[in-house]
């Protein structure tokens, strides 16, 4: 399979979120679980090679950190965040739907985001100094068997999903690669 948007372009905020037809296996990540604090510190492996030095160097910060901007952000009209980086290095992106973008080669990881955020939406593990790239293991689906990330995570918040138009509630396609679960908003009304 190749790859259908590279991890760049994701992060770039192209947000294709139709199915496509036939296999499509996409990562999901279910936040609810895996921003509840069960792990003080992500526990999981990596497949991609230069990941697997150990836990932390793992691809799923970067899934988690667009999830959060692209489902719980509130895409605020003057965004605080934003404001406060002291080296401009968040950026709401006018042309996509207002979705954040992180410029990780400016960013010092200050935490300033995640402290003026009103809503507490950006978690500081979030936004570390050093990102590693999920590539959602599309070019070693052939052979391996699931991404060691979803073998490795014991509360079963990372899965392989088929995308489907009727996913259940409160799951959205984010990107072409990624499902993500989030009852955030729902909390957030009751
Ligand atoms: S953590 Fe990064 S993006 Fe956030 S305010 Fe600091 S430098 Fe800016
Ligand atoms: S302040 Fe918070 S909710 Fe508003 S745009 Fe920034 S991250 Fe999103
Ligand atoms: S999908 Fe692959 S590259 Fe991404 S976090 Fe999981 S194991 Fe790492």
């Amino acid at each position: 399979m190749g790859l259908r948007a590279s991890a760049e372009q994701l992060h770039q905020g192209r947000l294709n979120v139709k199915p496509q037809k036939g296999k499509d296996k996409r990562l999901f990540v279910d936040l609810d679980i895996c921003s509840s604090g069960q792990c003080e510190k992500c526990v999981i492996r990596c497949s991609y090679y230069y990941h697997q030095q150990g836990p932390g160097n793992n691809g799923i910060v970067s899934v988690a950190e667009l999830a959060t901007y692209a489902v719980i952000c509130r895409k605020c009209e003057q965004p605080h965040c934003v404001a406060s980086c002291p080296v401009d290095a968040l950026e709401q992106q006018k042309d996509k739907d207002k979705l954040l973008i992180r410029h990780n080669m400016r960013c010092i990881s200050c935490k300033s985001c995640s402290n003026a955020c009103p809503y507490g939406t950006i978690y500081p593990e979030n936004v570390p100094l050093l990102i590693h790239n999920c590539d959602f293991c599309l070019d070693r689906r052939s052979h391996i068997f699931e991404p060691l990330c979803v073998k490795s995570c014991p509360y079963g918040a990372l899965q392989l999903k088929e995308a489907d138009a009727d996913l259940g509630e409160n799951t959205f396609l984010v990107g072409d690669n990624i499902i993500v679960h989030s009852a955030h908003w729902e909390r957030e009304k009751a």
